[in-house]
C-alpha cells in the first residue's frame, strides 16, 4: 500500500477494497469488544394477529450502541460478523438472551412467544441443535415459546442436511419461520417438506402495497401458498394502514411493523402490551 513517490516522498495507495477491509476489520475487532463488555442489548418488535390486533408475540432485534460511534445498525454489523465467523458467538447470546427474556416475562405471567433470527453459519454449527435445547432448559422456557427465524439461504445450501437439523429442532418443540421469504431461491418442493410453521413476507414486497400490481400479486400469491401449505404468513414492514387493509383483505394473519410498533426495549415493549390489554385495539371486532 506504501509506494514512493519523489521527492513528496511516501504516499499511501489504499484500493478501496482494502479501505473496506480495514473498517470491515475495525469493526469486527469492536463487536468482539462490545459482547465482552456487554453492549449488546435486544429490542423486541410486536408481532400483531391481523384479525383480533392482538399481540402475539415478538422478534428479538440485537442492538449495539458503541460508546465512540453511536448506535450501529445491525444491517452494517452482522453481515461482518456472518463473514468473519463472529455470528456465532454473537448468535449464541442472542438466543440465551431471548429465551431467558421470554422465561422472565412467562413468570410475569406474560405468555409471549419471541422469534430470534438465525445466520446460516450459526445454523450450521454441529452443536447448533444442542445448544437451543440447553438455552432452553437452562432458562426453564417451553420450547414452544421459541421460534427460530432461517432464511431461504440457510435451507438451500445444504437442503438434506437442513432437513435433518430442522426435524431435530422440531422434535425440541420449537417453533421455524423463514425470513425475508421470497428474497432468496426456496423450492417450493423444500416448504412442503420442511418442519416449518410461518413464512414472513419480506418488507420489499410489501412497500409497495397498496398500488403497486407486482406487489400486490406476489403478496396475493404468496399467501395462498401459505394457506395451501397451512403454514402461517405473517408481513414485515408494515408502515401504513392501507398496507394492513390490503394484508387483512388478502388472509395474511399477522403483521409487525412501524405502524403499530418499532422494536422496543423489553420495559417498554411489557408497556405497549399492558396498554393494549387495557384499551380495546381499533381493529377489534365491535363487542
Ligand atoms: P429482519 O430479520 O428482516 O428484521 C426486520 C428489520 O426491519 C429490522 O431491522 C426492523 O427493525 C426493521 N423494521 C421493522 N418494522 C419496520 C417498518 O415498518 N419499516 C421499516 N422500514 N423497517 C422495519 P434491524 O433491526 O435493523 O435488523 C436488520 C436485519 O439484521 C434483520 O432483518 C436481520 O436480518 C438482522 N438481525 C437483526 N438482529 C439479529 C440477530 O440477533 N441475529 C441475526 N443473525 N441477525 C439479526
Ligand atoms: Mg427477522
Ligand atoms: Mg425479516
Ligand atoms: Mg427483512
Amino acid at each position: 500500500w506504501v509506494k514512493e513517490s519523489g521527492r513528496a516522498g511516501f504516499r499511501f495507495h489504499q484500493p478501496r477494497k482494502d479501505v473496506d477491509l480495514l473498517s470491515r476489520m475495525r469493526l469486527d475487532h469492536a463487536m468482539r469488544q462490545a459482547l465482552q463488555q456487554g453492549q449488546f442489548r435486544l429490542h423486541y418488535q410486536p408481532q400483531l394477529a391481523l384479525d383480533s390486533g392482538r399481540v402475539i408475540g415478538a422478534e428479538a432485534l440485537i442492538r449495539w450502541r458503541d460508546p465512540l460511534r453511536g448506535e450501529i445498525s445491525p444491517a452494517e454489523f452482522i453481515p461482518v460478523a456472518e463473514e468473519s465467523g463472529f455470528i456465532v458467538a454473537i448468535g449464541q447470546w442472542v438466543l440465551r438472551e431471548a429465551v431467558e427474556q421470554a422465561a422472565q416475562w412467562l413468570r410475569q405471567g406474560l405468555h409471549m412467544p419471541v422469534a430470534v433470527n438465525v445466520s446460516a453459519l450459526q445454523f450450521q454449527q454441529p452443536a447448533f441443535v444442542e445448544a437451543v435445547a440447553e438455552a432452553l432448559r437452562a432458562a426453564g422456557l417451553p420450547a414452544a415459546l421459541l421460534e427460530l427465524e432461517l432464511t431461504e439461504s440457510i435451507l438451500v445450501r445444504d437442503a438434506d442436511g437442513a432437513l435433518k437439523r430442522l426435524e431435530a429442532l422440531a422434535a425440541l418443540g420449537v417453533q421455524m419461520s423463514i425470513d425475508d421469504f421470497g428474497t432468496g431461491y426456496s423450492s417450493l418442493g423444500y416448504l412442503k417438506r420442511f418442519p416449518i410453521q410461518r413464512l414472513k413476507i419480506d418488507r420489499s414486497f410489501i412497500q409497495g402495497l397498496p398500488e403497486d400490481a407486482s406487489d400486490a400479486g406476489i403478496v396475493n400469491a404468496v399467501i395462498q401458498m401459505g394457506r395451501a401449505l397451512r403454514l402461517q404468513v405473517i408481513a414485515e414492514g408494515v408502515e401504513t394502514e392501507a398496507q394492513r387493509e390490503f394484508l387483512r383483505g388478502a388472509g395474511c394473519d399477522e403483521f409487525q411493523g412501524w405502524l403499530y410498533a418499532p422494536a422496543l426495549a423489553p420495559l417498554a415493549f411489557e408497556q405497549q402490551v399492558r396498554q393494549q390489554g387495557a384499551a380495546a385495539p381499533a381493529e377489534a371486532p365491535p363487542r
